[in-house]
């Protein structure tokens, strides 16, 4: 087994998430620590020229909030890159820092918050503003399913009601894809990280489109398969997801 990527882990000691652009301080130095400490144990571990270190992108600005607070994290979150960009550069200038999409709709205390920064392409343009070659994004299929099924409901004028909407957007920066499915908003765990099936034809021209997608702007970094599993041993949901990409090369 090839070890090419490590993600940051998803909680902090105050077991909240760790993202870029937190806005308190304790918690955003405990954040930067933690994604260094990944990077450093990506640096260790991972066995390829560039190993990835996925970064949750997090943004918590509210919709009913001013576009001010937009820009005020659209800064903190660069800044934090290019922090986190110069402890590369000093120590592991193999290192491709890449930042994941978050879904649109967060849940908590069982009621769903919705959330203006992350969920189109902010990210993916704040990324591409930097203009460092160690630094791209991630492009989690499902979290950007979330936000397709979010906008038909809620902005069918959105620019992002298609997957292809998204390839377009992070193209140019795109380091890695979390090749996964969701339903509804993508809000809760039991709605994430389900497979893609063989048998359901949407499935496979969800696929088949994302393949040729990439295949046409000439992709040459890792694809994972990313699935929740009842038994990780057995790891159904990914066996499933990878007979819908063989069936969807033979249409
Ligand atoms: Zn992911």
């Amino acid at each position: 087994m090839t070890i090419y990527a490590l993600h940051v882990p998803m909680k902090n000691k105050q077991e909240q998430s760790c993202t870029l652009a937190e806005t308190n301080p304790l918690l955003r130095k405990e954040n930067m620590n933690l994604i260094k400490k990944t990077i450093m144990l990506a640096d260790r571990l991972c066995e390829v020229v560039n190993p990835i270190v996925v970064i949750h992108a997090g943004g918590l600005i509210q919709e009913s909030e001013t576009s001010g607070g937009v820009q005020i994290k659209k800064e903190s979150f660069q800044n934090d890159l290019m922090e986190l960009r110069k402890f590369i550069q000093e120590r592991y200038p193999k290192i491709i820092l890449a930042v994941e999409n978050n879904p649109k709709v967060t849940e908590e205390n069982k009621k769903e918050l919705v959330f203006r920064y992350g969920y189109e392409d902010d990210i993916a343009q704040w990324v591409k503003e930097l203009r460092d070659p160690n630094i791209g994004t991630v492009l989690d299929t499902c979290h950007a399913i979330g936000v397709i099924n979010y906008n038909k409901q809620h902005y069918p004028r959105s620019e992002f009601v298609s997957i292809e909407s998204y390839l377009d957007a992070y193209a140019s920066t795109l380091k890695l894809i979390h090749l996964s499915n969701g339903i509804n908003f993508v809000s809760k765990r039991e709605e994430q990280g389900l497979p893609f099936l063989a048998t359901n034809p949407e499935d496979i021209t969800f696929v088949k489109g994302l393949f040729n997608f990439l295949n046409e702007i000439k992709y040459n970094h890792p694809i994972t398969i990313e699935t929740e599993e009842a038994d990780y041993d057995k790891a159904l949901n990914f066996v499933e997801t990878r007979k819908t990409i063989v069936e969807s090369f033979r249409r």
